[in-house]
Formats: structure tokens, C-alpha cells, sequence
């Protein structure tokens, strides 16, 4: 299979046509090989339209949604960023590709140490994974210019907005197990602003600040 080939027609067929313009998350998709993050029988579908499984009940997610969530970022390359939820590591890469450090927290062990095993034979230099709670943060290492939090959940963690930076930028699937709607959240010196992007549908935040009961 012609993985490059694969790529390129990924982002000309689902990413522009869908109004994903910024050419550095373009070009982040262009050399990140999706299919080293699948397990061996997905490979076949690891460049198509729609999410796939990873093991442990999990998955990764649409490409076009890791483009719109990485380009809402609004990015320009000096970024620290927290990311909750690394999963296969492939939204971490596309970051990696695109920011100056990486640090991400992934909640089952045995994805975070499979991810950081492959990220290392890739060669990312830029990229610390733990196995923790990501919705307490990484207080060690903060603040953050951006947070992404690639899980469903039905609060904005209140960790994640002390150790983002003012004027810094959070994304993630708010609303119920069932269904949520993406959501930028920009942090002002008093207040939050968010907006709201799109329908989307996410496995859950399970931890202290994730998912609640509704
Ligand atoms: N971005 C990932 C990728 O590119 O493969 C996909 C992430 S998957 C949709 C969501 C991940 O969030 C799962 O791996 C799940 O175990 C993790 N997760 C759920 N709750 C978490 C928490 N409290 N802290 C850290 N990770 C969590």
C-alpha cells in the first residue's frame, strides 16, 4: 500500500474540502503515518473517514476531527500544550509536528506505554506521556498555551483552566456520554469565553473532573 499516497488523498478529499486551511496542520497530516498508530487489521482503513479501535474500549478518532480540534487551536508553532487522553499517540504526533512540547496524559497504562514506545521509534523529541488522571493536569509542568482534551465530558475540568495560561486556548467534547458539541474555551483574566463548534461524539473523561452520571 502507498501510505504517502493514502495521506495525500486524505487531505485533499476530507480535510480542505471541509475548510481545514492551516498549512502547518496540513502539512502535520501529510507526514504523520496514521497507520503505524492502528492496530495491523486496520491499517487498510487507518487514511479512511471515520474512527477506528485501538484496544482497551478505545479509539482514534476521525481525521477530520483531530484536523478541526488541532487547527481551533489557532497554533503558531512556540506552544507549550497539555493533551488529555494521548490514546495511539496519533493526535499527540500531529501536535509534536506542529508545537514546541507536548506533554500528555493517557489514563490506561498500557496505551500510554505503547504510544510513547512508538513516538519514540518515530523520533519525537518534543513529546512527555504520563499515566494518570488527566483531568487534575499536569501541575508540575504548568501553565499551558493550549489544552486539548480528546475525551467526552460534561465539565470543563477546573484544574485544566487554573494551569492554562491567560489568553490561552482549551478544546474539548462537552456534554453528555451519548453526544457533545465541541467547544473552544478562551481564558480571560476574569471570565471564560467559549464557543461552540460542532456535534461530535467522544468515548468518556472518566476521572475526578470528567464525565458525571446523568
Ligand atoms: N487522541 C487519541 C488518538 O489520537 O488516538 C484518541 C483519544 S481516545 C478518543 C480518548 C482517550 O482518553 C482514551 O485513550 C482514554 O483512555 C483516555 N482517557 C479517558 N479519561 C481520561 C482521563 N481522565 N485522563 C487521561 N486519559 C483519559
Amino acid at each position: 500500500m502507498n501510505y504517502s499516497e493514502l495521506r495525500k488523498e486524505m487531505v485533499e478529499t476530507q480535510l480542505i474540502p471541509r475548510g481545514i486551511s492551516d498549512k502547518r496542520v496540513l502539512e502535520a497530516f501529510l507526514n504523520v503515518p496514521r497507520h503505524a498508530f492502528v492496530p495491523d487489521k486496520e491499517k487498510e482503513n487507518a487514511y479512511n473517514d471515520f474512527p477506528l479501535p485501538i484496544g482497551n474500549a478505545q479509539t482514534i478518532s476521525q481525521p477530520y476531527i483531530v484536523a478541526l480540534m488541532t487547527e481551533s487551536l489557532g497554533l503558531s508553532g512556540t506552544e507549550k500544550v497539555l493533551e488529555i487522553g494521548t490514546g495511539s499517540g496519533y493526535q499527540t504526533a500531529i501536535l509534536a509536528e506542529i508545537v514546541k512540547e507536548v506533554y500528555s496524559i493517557e489514563r490506561i497504562p498500557a496505551l500510554a506505554e505503547k504510544a510513547e514506545r512508538l513516538l519514540k521509534e518515530l523520533g519525537y523529541l518534543n513529546i512527555h506521556i504520563i499515566s494518570t488522571d488527566g483531568t487534575l493536569g499536569w501541575e508540575e509542568k504548568a501553565p499551558f498555551d493550549r489544552i486539548i482534551i480528546t475525551a467526552a465530558s460534561s465539565q470543563i475540568p477546573e484544574p485544566l483552566i487554573k494551569q492554562l495560561k491567560d489568553n490561552g486556548k482549551l478544546i474539548l467534547p462537552l456534554g453528555t456520554s451519548l453526544s457533545q458539541i465541541l467547544t473552544l474555551v478562551e481564558k480571560k483574566k476574569e471570565s471564560i469565553e467559549t464557543l461552540q463548534i460542532c456535534g461530535c461524539t467522544f468515548v468518556p473523561l472518566i476521572g475526578k473532573y470528567g464525565i458525571t452520571t446523568q
